[in-house]
């Protein structure tokens, strides 16, 4: 493929990405609505998750499923073209998350990870979301 499909693709994959950040404040409504308060994107904790809540020592972390490579999701399929290059960049992100969610445990801190496919469901997510949360 040549240089301007490339950029195409990378152009429709910060698309992509963007609407994690969408996901992020569908969860951050679901969580406030539950009544739980949080805090955003702390950079001192491993892997700044998306929310975090300190005293709990609970953090939940918002993936895109083709940013973060949702196991046996379909969304999570590698490109067609540069696929040596996103399987790099991709597999560098799953083991950063990898790494961060290890380093929470070895905190002793609870992790969630809300995959983008799992918040077509509002109702089941926010049941996932409070059971985590009040556990
Ligand atoms: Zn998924």
């Amino acid at each position: 493929m040549d240089k301007l499909s490339f950029k195409e693709r990378s152009r429709n994959m910060s698309k992509v990405k963007g609407r994690d950040t969408k996901l992020e404040m569908l969860v951050r409504r679901l969580v406030y609505s539950l009544g739980f308060r949080y805090r955003l994107h702390r950079k001192d904790l491993p892997g700044t998750p998306d929310l975090s809540f300190i005293g709990r020592k609970k953090a939940i972390f918002v993936h895109g499923c083709f940013w973060h490579r949702h196991p046996q999701c379909k969304r999570a399929s590698i490109p067609k073209t540069n696929t040596i290059f996103w399987k790099t960049k991709l597999n560098t992100n799953v083991k950063r998350d990898e790494q961060a969610q290890l380093e929470l445990v070895n905190m002793g801190w609870q992790v969630l990870v809300i995959w983008q496919c799992e918040t077509k469901d509002i109702g089941i997510l926010k049941e996932t979301i409070k059971s985590f949360l009040v556990s």
